[in-house]
């Protein structure tokens, strides 16, 4: 049988030349997983064992310096039954002594220690659970106070020199960090508890954070030695950002660290606080087609010196209902293209997409979309929703390629001053692709720059009411300011309906009858 030592110090994967780093590291009051972390220990479980466990073996461990079988521990199995403590030497007794479980570890101001108890997993897991979540995965994210950085230099400055001395060398890349300690102790209890697994990329993130007050001023010396690393930021409450404080970490010479700052860092007071546990979910867009009945509904709600002038927006429309089912905690809502208070969007309907922030729920089913749809569709006579989809944020941007380039057909109510029979309008079916330039209209200039744009009317056709009044079809290149072509906006539309037919002309009513892009895809009913 082997022992308990060697088998478990094989499991920590420990090696003779790590002994007296062990040794060292325990001295300056280092916890048992930021001994392991310097040590370069990369296997995740090492990190799940209890601090009382990993404590004894690593006593264990460094006692067995002078025995003849242990020269390579990771190697022959030992047969000793011999009780650790009989072999310590004088040095091991001061290790023993300098680390109580009330002892606040240097370097990582607690994290690796309390914090990585099954308990504060299940606080984390419970403060997910309140928010009413559903996802099958999580990203676990970290954010540690920035003076931690410069505890983790100190100590390996410390570790280098023992290194050193031993001709023996260190990647500093090989040490394990804080953040990856952190999760491998308590990523696993915390995806047991949420029923989730805890990934490297998952679209929800659950966000863990420790500030650690006492220490804060440990990173200043550093805006005094490397100045301009630490440059103030406009919103930013502090410059000693981690950020800047690894970049100046990188600058700053051993000596002048040492300097400054004490090797191994100093015993603190106090163990980091735990900041709230956060829940981010990436958005989920949502596209479809709407038509727009009704000539006093805008597209998005009309405010005016914050004033609201109208009830109801086709946005705050279609939003709401998906705003509730997927339980988000607000939306962004983008089209190809829009149309006036006034004017209506008929026939297929106008493309658009929903960005719904932090979601709370993704998953949704055809079926459930198109309940959802129904849901929109009766929520009111004014609007109506097809094609609804879940799709990427990618393909949200297809919506908007190539817009100026597409075409729009558009029907018109027109009024003429004179006169007009059928036949006075039957040239205007024979004029093809006619160049416009249009100055931005005054009612727009207000929101947009002055600005000459040409446009082009690809065909028109009429139909003939009365006297006074035909109905205008027009297919235009997009972004053509239809009301403008018509009564020409006091000159600044050339050419313009008016100086077509040589009569004073004006627009009574105006719908948009189809918006030519391809995206998104129909669904079939
Ligand atoms: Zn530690």
């Amino acid at each position: 049988m082997p022992s308990v030592n060697a088998v478990s110090v094989r499991m920590l994967s420990l090696k003779e030349k790590d002994r007296p780093i062990v040794r060292k590291l325990l001295c300056a009051g280092c916890c048992v997983r930021c001994v392991l972390r310097f040590c370069c220990v990369g296997t995740s479980s090492a990190y799940r064992r209890s601090s009382q466990d990993l404590h004894k073996e690593l006593l264990a461990f460094i006692s067995e310096e002078n025995s003849p079988e242990s020269h390579d521990a990771s190697g022959e199995e030992k047969t000793s039954d011999t009780p650790p403590n009989k072999r310590m030497r004088t040095d091991e007794d001061s290790v023993t002594a300098a680390q109580t479980d009330s002892d606040i570890c240097p370097v990582c101001l607690g994290v690796l220690q309390d914090f990585c108890d099954p308990t504060f997993a299940t606080q984390v897991s419970d403060a997910v659970k309140k928010q009413q979540y559903e996802f099958d995965s999580l990203v676990l994210t970290v954010s540690l106070p920035a003076q931690m950085s410069v505890r983790e230099h100190s100590c390996w400055l410390h570790v280098k020199k023992e290194v050193r001395e031993k001709s023996m060398c260190l990647g500093r890349e090989d040490v394990i960090q804080v953040k990856d300690a952190f999760k491998w102790a308590v990523q696993g209890k915390i995806g047991q508890e949420l029923g989730a697994a805890v990934v490297a990329n998952s679209p929800c993130e659950v966000s863990v954070g420790f500030i650690h007050p006492e220490t804060q001023e440990d990173c200043h010396f550093l805006a005094n030695a490397c100045p301009d690393c630490f440059k103030p930021t406009k919103n930013k409450a502090s410059i000693f950002t981690r950020m800047a404080v690894v970049k100046a970490l990188e600058k700053i010479s051993e000596e002048k660290f040492s300097r400054h700052y004490p090797c191994p860092p100093k015993k603190a007071n106090t163990r980091c606080t735990a900041l709230d546990t956060t829940c981010l979910h990436t958005s989920v867009f949502i596209a479809g087609r709407y038509n727009k009945f009704s000539r006093e509904l805008p597209q998005t709600p009309w405010v005016i010196d914050g004033e609201r002038r109208m009830d109801g927006s086709v946005e705050e429309l279609i939003a709401a209902p998906l705003l509730s089912s997927f339980r988000a905690d607000g939306f962004n809502f983008s089209s190809s293209g829009r149309e006036d208070v006034d004017v209506r969007t008929l026939g297929n309907g106008r493309p658009f997409a929903v960005e719904l922030l932090n979601p709370h729920r993704t998953k949704f089913s055809r079926t459930e979309i198109k309940q959802l749809q129904e849901t929109i569709n009766q929520s009111s006579d004014k609007i109506r929703v097809r094609d609804l989809q879940i799709v990427t944020r990618d393909a949200t941007s297809r919506m908007k390629e190539g817009e100026e380039e597409k075409t729009k057909t558009y029907s018109a109510l027109i009024w003429t001053e004179k006169a007009i029979d059928s036949p006075d309008l039957e040239f205007l079916a024979n004029i093809k692709d006619l160049r416009i330039a249009q100055k931005t209209p005054l009612r727009v200039l207000h929101r947009r720059p002055l600005a000459v744009r040409q446009r082009l009317i690809h065909s028109m056709s009429t139909i003939y009411l009365d006297k006074h009044h035909f109905t205008l079809k027009l297919c235009t290149q997009a972004g053509t300011y239809i009301k403008e072509f018509v009564h020409g906006d006091f000159g600044r539309t050339k050419p313009n309906l008016c100086d077509l037919m040589k009569t004073d002309a004006d627009i009574l009513e105006l719908d948009v009858e189809s918006v030519d892009i391809d995206w998104p895809p129909a669904i079939p009913d």
